[in-house]
């Protein structure tokens, strides 16, 4: 797919979830422009997969659980130790739960779906902001999800986590507008990559029939959107949410 190109030289990006689909293909777009990317994801094997997709580039896979601060801090400073300091944040890192009414839904489940897809996205961003606002310059992208503004059936764990992500979103933004560092979110409708294998197929076949244009998304067409959010051009927008829905957002 032909897309545009933004000039990444001489900056350092962190995309979570790096290894697999939406974050691969921002990550891809990321190192395409000069940027060197560390790739963390707690998925090794699939990490040692993407990175042998990378050809030549400088590419630094690191093996990280997103929710657990201790391990979110060695990866800090392996990343740090291999690219400096880091300009550019994509979290992608995330999970879907089951497919299950409210009322049948684990306490453990929910739990294992904050903690990935909520907490891990507040520890890099709070592990990586600083050192953003201490050099004047960084771009935050959050990868949330049309449910979270919509609300999916039998997915309230990830609906409630990517409500929150967006609202965490916002509030960064504001805190950190006067620092250089912009900080958005990106709420996809359905893109068919791994995380589809979490999923009912009933889940699956609801999700499309949402989508007006009647296709789900390309990851490309997803790291295209998140390319000009982590570009210097990206410089008045802050707090923002946007939507990537083959129309199926509806405000
Ligand atoms: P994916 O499963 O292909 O990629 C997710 C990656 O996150 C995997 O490589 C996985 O190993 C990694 N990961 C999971 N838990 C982790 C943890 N605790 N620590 C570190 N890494 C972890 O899925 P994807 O479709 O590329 O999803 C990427 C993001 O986009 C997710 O946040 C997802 O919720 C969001 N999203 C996806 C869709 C979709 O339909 N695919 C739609 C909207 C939003």
């Amino acid at each position: 797919m032909a897309g545009n190109q933004y000039d990444f030289a001489d900056k350092h990006a962190v995309v979570t979830g790096g290894a697999s689909g939406i974050g691969l293909a921002i990550a891809h777009l990321l190192s395409a422009g000069g940027a060197v990317v560390s790739l963390w994801d707690h998925n090794a094997e699939v990490l040692k997969k993407a990175q042998a997709g990378f050809a030549g580039r400088e590419v630094h896979g690191v093996t990280v659980d997103v929710s657990d601060e201790a391990s979110v801090a060695a990866a800090v400073a392996q990343s740090e130790t291999h690219g400096g300091t880091v300009q550019i944040l994509v979290n992608s890192a995330g999970i879907t739960g089951p497919n299950k009414t409210v009322c049948d839904y684990s306490v453990e489940d929910w739990d294992k779906v904050m903690a990935v897809n909520l907490r891990g996205t507040f520890l890099c961003c709070r592990a990586l902001a600083p050192g953003m606002t201490t050099s004047g310059y960084g771009r935050i992208i959050n990868i949330a999800s049309i449910a979270g503004k919509e609300g999916n059936p039998n997915a309230s764990a990830y609906s409630a986590s990517k409500a929150a992500v967006i609202g965490l979103t916002k509030s960064l933004g504001k805190e950190l507008a006067k620092t250089g560092v912009t900080v958005n979110c990106v709420t996809p409708a359905a893109v068919h990559t791994a995380i589809f294998d979490q999923m009912t197929q009933q889940h699956i076949d609801y999700m499309l029939s949402k989508i007006p244009m009647g296709r789900f998304g390309q990851t490309e067409e997803v790291a295209a959107l998140v390319g000009w959010l982590a570009s210097p051009d990206c410089s008045f927008t802050t707090g923002g949410t946007f939507d990537i829905s083959g129309g199926r957002a509806t405000y």
